[in-house]
């Protein structure tokens, strides 16, 4: 923080000392003095009414007088520190009592300087000076002290002071939102064991005894939430003489809004916005991971592609509308066949939809592709001009391989669309099948099942 802050003591207001003393020659002497150096002064000579005027007039300095009658000097001292409005202003003792223990028990109440009498006019000026300087530096001091506490107590972010161990020293009040737990709560314990981390993340900590710079991490709360913030760490810069203290500055942020949008999103980037099943980028994504898994574990994958039958017809005959209730219809009858974690169904394209069925081989996948045929057709839904059916209906082919690294995807997609156009040439309102060889090149068709 190098901004200069302002104080009571500023440049366009003259310094106000209050002298006190009960010797008019005195107080006159020192009056002209100090308004020859242009301050401007008050004057009492008497303890009591010393005190009334620094209540009123706050005065930067008090010149004060130790031997008065009634309330001496330094029982107007000690009052005069006593009060939390005067407390801070500096009392310079003036006295021809020079013993020591005079002196001592000035200083021991509070006094910031003692100058002897008689007085030697350009030393009071050069002590004045020095105090009034002390003041101004005090209280910039204290302002700017004021302020990075305020900065810090009010402060959105969570803020903590850290050892290089990794045990907190310090931390703000906003943590106790972060973490559900008072700031005096987490002082002594270690930074680490608040992140609730993964083993890898465990791991790189306990390397470095405090990981430096920003890193995402869930943070368990007090109420058993996970948070999801930024945590942002640096070593604390000192001034030359500290700076082997090797602390650190960790800054907490929470994500967990901008996350939980960001998964919103990301989901909603997944999903078909129509029928709130898949979409072909989350299938081909699926798929690909599926895949890879079929290879390395020599498992036989499915894959399932239906088409609509006369879905031109049916939008042409009740409306597009009633087209897109339709597709959510047959979409839901699909969803509820895709059981397994390693299943998916997804609209692939306009009225085509597909299905992955991992581990999966031919016979088993076909009496899926079955039970979902009859499914749609068990919707009922009216298709009144299709020559095909009454009802609305979809054309079905399975394409099931074993994949091995010499095969693509692709060749498993052509092999489904071929039986799934070959069940639309057959009459439609049916299953084909293709069982697809260890490599292209060998592609069997394999026999029509003719499930009706
Ligand atoms: P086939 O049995 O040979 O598949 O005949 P079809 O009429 O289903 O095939 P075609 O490809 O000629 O027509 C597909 C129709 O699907 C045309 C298009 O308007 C309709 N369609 C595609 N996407 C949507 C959609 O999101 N909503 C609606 N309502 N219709 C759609
Ligand atoms: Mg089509
Ligand atoms: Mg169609």
């Amino acid at each position: 923080m190098t901004n200069t802050v302002s104080v009571s003591l500023s440049d366009t207001r003259k310094p106000a000392i209050l002298i006190v003393d009960d010797a008019p020659d005195s107080l006159g002497a020192l009056r002209t003095i100090m308004l020859r150096q242009g301050y401007q002064t008050f004057v009492a000579t008497s303890g009591e009414r010393a005190l009334d005027i620094a209540l009123r007039v706050k005065p930067d300095l008090v010149l004060l007088d130790i031997v008065m009658p009634g309330m001496d000097g330094l029982e107007a001292c000690r009052r005069l520190k006593a009060h939390p409005a005067t407390a801070r202003i500096p009392v310079i003792f003036i006295s021809a009592r020079d013993e020591t223990a005079d002196i001592v028990a000035g200083f021991d109440i509070g006094a910031a300087d003692y100058i002897p009498k008689p007085l030697r006019m350009e030393e009071v000026c050069a002590r004045v000076r020095a105090q009034l300087r002390m003041r101004t530096t005090s209280e910039t001091q204290t302002a700017q002290a004021d302020r990075l506490r305020m900065i810090v107590n009010s402060m959105d972010q969570g803020l903590l002071i850290v050892e290089a161990s990794g045990r907190i020293q310090y931390a703000n009040p906003a943590c106790d939102r972060y973490l559900g737990c008072k700031p005096e709560d987490l002082v002594g314990r270690r930074l680490a064991d608040l992140l609730e981390q993964t083993e890898a993340q465990a791991d790189a900590v306990a390397d470095a005894a405090i990981g430096q710079g920003t890193r995402e991490v869930n943070i368990r709360h007090h109420d058993g939430s996970l948070r999801a913030m930024d945590l942002t760490v640096t070593p604390l810069t000192l001034p030359p003489m500290h700076a082997e203290s090797g602390l650190f500055v960790a800054l907490l942020h929470d994500i967990t809004h901008h996350k939980q949008s960001e998964d919103a999103l990301q989901r909603a980037a997944m999903l078909d916005p129509l029928t709130k099943i898949a979409n072909r980028r989350q299938f081909d994504a699926f798929l690909e991971k599926e895949w890879q898994r079929a290879i390395r574990n020599a498992q036989p994958l499915s894959l399932v592609v239906l088409d609509v039958d006369h879905f031109k017809l049916y939008n042409d005959t009740l409306g597009h509308a009633a087209g897109d209730a339709c597709l959510q219809q047959v979409a839901q009858a699909l969803q509820c066949h895709a059981a397994r974690p390693t299943d998916l169904a997804a609209r692939y394209g306009g009225e085509e939809f597909v299905l992955l069925f991992g581990e999966t081989p031919l016979d088993a996948a076909t009496r899926l592709a079955e039970m979902i045929r009859s499914a749609v057709e068990a919707l009922q839904l009216p298709n009144p001009r299709s020559p095909s059916s009454p009802w609305l209906t979809v054309s079905v082919g399975v394409a099931t391989i074993v994949p091995t690294q010499l095969d693509e995807i692709e060749n498993l997609f052509v092999c489904a669309d071929r039986a799934m156009y070959a069940a639309k040439a057959g009459g439609r309102n049916r299953v084909e099948v293709t069982l697809v060889g260890a490599a292209w090149d060998v592609v069997k068709d394999a026999a029509v099942i003719d499930l009706h």
